[in-house]
């Protein structure tokens, strides 16, 4: 259903006064892990806590101190590979990135720049219209967070808050195989999607989470497809990092103008510098941070005090066994299993947390009518009171009841909205709303017609009206709902009222 039937993205080109221009892209994204504790110490890695309160001895730069390894961390970035298919390295290595800077105590990182734990993988980014482009992992590495400088909070001091320091972050790079900002964008998304299934990483891009150094270049059309052939990066051309991005709007943002900054350049005969720069998002613009000479010579070298990492195939198969369901085939399968469109599915499986609510609500009722009333009603009513999913004041079981409900005639749609509403506000099961507030429909035919023959023998001018135009037929079918409160089956008032006045 997914991989063979999508075609690949147009690229995305930029006409210039020399010509037509492409762009080249590739991402190195950090992720923090979502374990409990640091990547080398047991001190928690809890968002928002009182600042240096999380900080072990050895996360402080202590003399003395020794790494010891988080084997769930590990465990973590495994998971994570797997999950992007790609090939774990049984065999990795720790290595010293050595500078200073205030909030790097142990004055430097401990990374893995020579032997990463995860190798090549990949990752499906749909673009909508039926096109998608598989996007190469080159490497996923372990690596520590750095610390906080505080800078605004004393006019003659800086502070440091240490409680990130340490803390475990997956550092997955890109082959430079996406082709434009809105390509950027969705393969973030996707990484974001694919962890949050996982449950390697939350995503929380606003808490710094998840953050992208977005590399660009550009060339002119057929280069790529040299670089493609040969593999050798100088076909590309020469490119700028842009450091930090952790806002899918401003990725876009910065690229289009990076891009286009490089073009003007090298058109008007100047050269581009490989450098690391920084997106002004007031001014929309790219600054330089520093040139590539500038560049620390960050002394690599393994770390003396960790050993070399070895784990064994069968950890990895294990760990593989008990990969959850990921967004492709939970998309397929929702089509499959519940009759599902494209888009509703996409909608519903977008985040890991809607799509379980969804498979609650439908597993027990009826899913095309579940799909309709998760997307339409329940995402609707969230977003008006800006709640997330997991915060929703409807359990699935209440409205997978509600959708039983309708699906078994008990309740009219627009009746259904109102007992939405009821539960909603007020933490009360559909069955219970309906009953207590006699709001079931009423599909007794008896009963119906007594409503139909007591509105046709009090309104005989209607009656002649309708005989002569049964367009206005519709005033009896609303005057039919008035009198039971909405609660007559509609198919069933207009089929007796058609039979009645022909
Ligand atoms: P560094 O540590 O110097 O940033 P890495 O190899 O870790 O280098 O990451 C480089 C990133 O830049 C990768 O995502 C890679 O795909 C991307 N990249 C390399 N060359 C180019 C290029 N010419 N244009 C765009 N992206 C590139
Ligand atoms: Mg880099």
């Amino acid at each position: 259903m997914l991989d063979s039937n999508y075609e690949t993205p147009k690229v995305k080109v930029i006409a210039g006064t020399t010509g037509d221009w492409e762009i080249v892209i590739g991402l190195e994204v950090h992720a923090q892990v979502a374990t409990k504790a640091k990547l080398f110490s047991g001190a928690s890695t809890q968002f928002g806590a009182e600042p240096n309160s999380n900080v072990a001895f050895v996360d402080a730069g202590m003399p003395g101190m020794l790494p010891v390894i988080n084997e769930e961390c590990v465990a973590f970035a495994v998971k994570t590979g797997l999950g992007l298919k790609a090939k774990i390295n049984l065999n990795s290595a720790f290595d010293r990135k050595n500078y200073f800077y205030p909030d790097l105590p142990q004055g430097y990182q401990i990374s893995q720049l020579y032997h990463p734990i995860v190798g090549t993988g990949e990752v499906l980014v749909e673009m909508g219209n039926g096109t998608a482009r598989n996007v190469r992992i080159e490497r996923i590495h372990l690596e520590q967070d750095a610390g906080k400088s505080v800078h605004d909070m004393d006019p003659s001091m800086s502070f440091v808050d240490l409680n990130r320091t340490g803390v475990a972050l997956m550092e997955i790079v890109s082959f430079p195989d996406i082709r434009g900002p809105e390509e950027a964008a969705a393969y973030v998304v996707k990484l974001r999607q694919i962890l949050r299934y996982l449950g390697t990483c939350d995503g929380n891009m606003q808490n710094g989470n998840l953050r992208a150094d977005v590399n660009v270049s550009v060339c002119r059309p057929g280069d790529y497809e040299k670089f493609q052939a040969s593999s050798n990066f100088g076909d590309l051309g020469t490119r700028c990092e842009i450091k930090n991005m952790n806002s899918m709007r401003f990725i876009q943002l910065a690229i289009d103008f990076e891009a286009r900054r490089q073009i003007a350049i090298i058109e008007d005969g100047g050269k581009i510098v490989q450098e690391t720069r920084l997106y002004d998002a007031e001014k929309n613009e790219t600054r330089s941070m520093r040139s590539k000479e500038e560049a620390h010579d960050y002394r690599y070298f393994p770390d003396p005090d960790l050993l070399p990492l070895e784990i064994e195939q069968a950890w990895v198969d294990d760990i593989a066994a008990s990969l959850p369901e990921l967004p492709d085939a939970k998309k397929t399968r929702f089509i499959t299993e519940f009759g599902l469109s494209d888009y509703d599915v996409s909608v519903l499986t977008a985040d890991v947390d809607s799509a379980g609510f969804f498979e609650a609500v439908a597993q027990s009722s009826d899913g095309k009518l579940a799909a309709n009333w998760v997307i339409n009603e329940l995402f609707g009513r969230l977003k008006k009171d800006d709640k997330d999913i997991l915060d929703s004041p409807i359990s699935a079981a209440r409205l997978s009841q509600l959708v039983t409900l309708i699906k078994s005639d008990k309740i009219s749609g627009k009746i259904a909205k109102e007992v939405f509403e009821i539960s909603y506000m007020s933490n009360r099961d559909p069955v219970e709303i309906v009953k207590t507030e006699g709001m079931e429909q009423v599909t007794d035919a008896s009963a119906i017609e007594a409503a139909v023959d007591d509105i046709i023998a009090k309104n005989p001018d209607q009656v002649t009206k309708v005989k002569e135009n049964p367009k206005l037929v519709g005033w009896f079918v609303g005057q039919v709902m008035k009198a039971t409160s909405g609660k007559a089956n509609p198919a069933a008032v207009n089929k007796l009222i058609n039979d009645k006045l022909k």
